[in-house]
């Protein structure tokens, strides 16, 4: 079976409504040439979601948010909740990004919660997971990323796998220019895809598995080229038009 390769550009805190339009009318033209087989998402500031979404009708681009909350409603000031991410509507949303886990208390229980509510709500969760450097030099990068994995998709059921998408995200690499050899990344990933075939049997060959951290359009062909990788969350480079169509486009030369 073949995994459609996705590019998902999560822009953290950048780009306002202005900034996002101005964004699209340069990356627009550029996607037209992306083919079919390749899925491109972008994740914009919640602020930013309709206007994309409006900007993108048409365009075959997806679009998703960078965190939610669990509950459909409730007293959680300044909480967005999965049916307001519906309305607009997103296809994705992230879940438990390394930011999240270090500055806003994200566990691996909260993850779970969010995950659940997701996969309730039809949005696609990327789970975003990955070890420490700390954590890497000790030899426990497999042992902290399947514990991860685990406690994310704990009771989570679903019919195909479609419904789900990791992200291993190691945290040494995130925003630091220090990309994971595609070897280390490829190791990571396949033990990821080992787990959720335990868990979910053959249906995990359908599970895409994203590499991220430091991702740039002179690497990305390398870590393409390992066979359990199935695209890549880019921060950093997928605020720039260009570098971010050339990383969508990397097997061009
Ligand atoms: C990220 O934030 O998910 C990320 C991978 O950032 P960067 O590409 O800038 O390292």
């Amino acid at each position: 079976m073949s995994r459609t390769p996705l590019f998902a550009g999560n822009w953290k805190m950048h780009k306002n409504v202005k900034e996002t339009l101005e964004f699209l009318e340069d990356f627009l033209p550029l996607a037209k040439d992306i083919p079919s087989e390749i899925e491109i998402a972008i994740f914009p500031p919640f602020t930013s979601l309709y206007a994309a979404f409006e900007k993108l009708k048409g365009s075959g681009i997806k679009l998703g948010a960078q965190n939610m909350h669990w509950e459909d409603k409730g007293a959680f000031t300044g909480e967005i909740s999965p049916p307001m991410l519906k309305e607009i509507p997103c296809d994705y949303v992230i879940i438990g990004h390394s930011e999240r886990r270090q500055y806003f208390a994200e566990t691996d229980d909260t993850v779970n919660k969010k995950v659940k509510s997701a996969v309730k709500y039809g949005i696609v969760p990327i789970i975003c997971v990955g070890e420490s450097l700390e954590q890497r030099e000790k030899g426990e990068t497999l042992s902290v990323v399947l514990s991860q994995v685990e406690k994310a998709i704990w009771e989570v059921q679903i019919e195909d796998g479609g419904k789900l998408i990791f992200a291993y995200e190691p945290i040494w690499a995130i925003g630091t220019g220090k990309v994971a050899l595609p070897s280390d990344a490829q190791e990571v990933i396949g033990a990821i895809r080992g787990k959720l075939s335990q868990i979910y049997g053959s249906i995990s060959q359908d599970v895409r598995i994203l590499y991220g951290g430091s991702v740039k359009p002179d690497n990305i062909k390398d870590l393409m080229a390992q066979p359990d990788i199935d695209g890549a969350l880019v921060g950093g480079a997928s605020l720039e038009a260009k570098a971010f169509y050339q990383i969508a486009t990397y097997n061009r030369g």
